[in-house]
């Protein structure tokens, strides 16, 4: 059993579809295992996103995910990280499938809906991070 760091970010949460990405995970057979709605800190957000400090869209990214309220979740099951990835879609919206998440509700790089961690390590410190 694998344990993965979901969190709908704040466009998700603003646009009602926190129930969607719930919906959209349950129907794959992972569990919801705790949530909890917060808005992120400055100081959270930097940490949550450290591996992209250098990055030119760092700042843009720290400002829109303390925008508003988000929806921090632990998932489990049987390959928990790939799949939800795989749920999730590619990051850029003209590369992000229909049928994924980002797919079917994203269209631009930073406003993309929801985070999903990319490995076990990633997973673990998020879900220490936030609960
Ligand atoms: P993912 O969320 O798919 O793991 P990354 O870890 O590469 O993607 O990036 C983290 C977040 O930073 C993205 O979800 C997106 O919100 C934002 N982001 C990534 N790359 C860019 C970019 N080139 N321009 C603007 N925002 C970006
Ligand atoms: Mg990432």
């Amino acid at each position: 059993m694998e344990r993965t760091f979901v969190m709908v970010k704040p466009d998700g949460m603003q646009r009602k579809l926190a129930g969607e990405v719930i919906r959209r995970l349950e129907r794959k057979g992972l569990n919801l295992e705790m949530a909890r709605v917060l808005q992120l800190s400055p100081q959270l957000a930097q940490e949550h996103y450290a591996e992209h400090r250098e990055k030119p869209f760092f700042a843009n990214l720290i400002t829109y995910i303390c925008s508003g309220p988000v929806l921090a979740m632990v998932w489990s099951g049987k390959d928990a990280i790939a799949l939800t990835r795989m749920l999730v879609g590619h990051r850029d919206p003209r590369q992000a499938l229909p049928g994924t998440i980002r797919g079917d509700y994203a269209n631009t790089t930073t406003e993309n809906l929801v985070h999903a961690s990319d490995g076990p390590q990633a997973a673990q410190r998020e879900i220490q991070l936030f609960f």
